[in-house]
């Protein structure tokens, strides 16, 4: 049996009907950049996450850092964010000219510690930057308070938790500004890199919107310098099309991540994702910690069981961070996260008893 990490193609047949006809009336208008097909899929998006507005950008980095732009942070600034996440987050930071500013995980979620957010402000600091990692909100309660009380704005990294709550509110309409991306291995993904923007402040909207045309509100009229940080219309109309199935597939992750819970609830070695009281989990990804965890990862690879390491190395331990003077040791729940955690398959559309061939095959290896 072969069971890949993610394998999308099943998923094509479900809106290929869908799509083709929306693809072919872009191409004959000859209507590739921005245009109605991203207008429209802007208020699809918006509405289905519950923000007054969306921007849709040319990848979920692109996203991040029109948002640091939008909010006028840049050199000079610090910005507060988890350094167990996906590059981008600090990168983006970084590529602003401000500093990012590392605080470490909760050992269960791997989510932003809220407790040690309060320690790491200083009167430079200008927003934080939670990453809704996995697919499950940060505490969003305690990062509003701290933001609140120090009078920082948040940028919510929503990459990998598009459609997950806290409580009856959607990541990405919690903060001043959230951050989506469309790239194939999220949960909404499009046919190339793509990315949104979500914000409830008009003119933060306003403003994204020129810099995403590099700053200029009217063609060859710059107010500010901005980027290309535009989306194709081909990207909208796929996006668009696979909006109404998205719900769907998520309750299909969700049903998969039971399904593995069962399987490795009597084994001890094996550490399940949390689920926190109150949050929807998306299950972007599944992920388990374990000892030998290198050792795992080759036995399943060996079997033919797609699995990933995310994150090999944590951020403050980034050659390219090597300015920040960080050593191992000073953020040891980050660290630990990324000697013993693997992403296992979760897909829907996973073939029929792969879940529990890997399931078994973890729970051979591991007892
Ligand atoms: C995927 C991802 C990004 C970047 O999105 P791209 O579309 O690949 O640029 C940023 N942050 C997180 C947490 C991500 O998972």
């Amino acid at each position: 049996m072969n069971v890949p990490l993610l394998d999308l193609k099943p998923q094509y047949p479900q809106y290929k009907d869908k799509v083709l006809p929306e693809l072919m009336e872009v191409i004959e208008t000859q209507g590739f950049i921005l245009g109605p097909k991203v207008e429209k899929m802007e208020k699809d998006l918006a509405g289905y996450i519950g923000a007054k507005h969306a921007l849709g950008v040319s990848s979920g980095t692109d996203a991040l850092l029109l948002a640091l732009m939008g909010l006028g942070i840049g050199p000079g600034d610090e910005v507060i964010t988890t350094p167990y996440t996906f590059f981008a987050t600090a990168g983006s930071i970084h590529r602003v000219g401000a500093r990012p500013v590392f605080v470490d995980i909760e050992a269960d979620t791997y989510n932003l510690d809220a407790g040690k957010i309060e320690k790491a402000i200083s009167k430079r600091t200008k927003a934080i930057l939670p990453v809704h990692l996995y697919g499950q909100c940060c505490d969003m309660d305690a990062i509003r308070a701290v933001a609140r009380r120090h009078n920082l704005r948040i940028i919510e990294d929503a990459c990998q938790s598009i459609g997950s709550k806290f409580g009856d509110t959607q990541a990405g309409a919690m903060g001043d500004v959230g951050a989506f991306s469309f790239f194939p291995s999220k949960n909404l993904g499009c046919f190339g890199d793509g990315g949104l923007v979500t914000t409830n402040d008009e003119a933060l909207y306003k403003r994204m919107k020129a810099l995403r045309v590099h700053g200029g509100e009217r063609q060859y009229f710059h107010a500010e310098v901005g980027m290309n940080g535009r989306l194709d219309a081909i990207q909208a109309v796929v996006i668009s099309a696979k909006l109404p199935l998205l719900a769907g597939w998520t309750e299909g992750r969700r049903r998969n991540a039971d399904r593995y819970d069962h399987f490795f609830q009597d084994n001890p070695k094996v550490i399940r994702p949390v689920r926190r009281d109150g949050r929807f989990h998306i299950f972007n990804q599944y992920i388990i910690a374990v000892d030998r965890r290198d050792e795992l990862k080759q036995h399943l690879t060996e079997k033919h069981i797609g699995c990933a390491i995310y994150y090999p190395l944590p951020l403050h331990l980034q050659e390219c961070f090597g300015y920040l003077k960080h050593r191992e040791g000073d953020f040891p729940v980050s660290e630990q996260a990324a000697k013993r955690t693997l992403a296992l398959p979760i897909y829907p559309e996973m073939p029929a008893g792969g879940l529990e061939f890997v399931a078994q095959t973890i729970n051979a290896f591991t007892r």
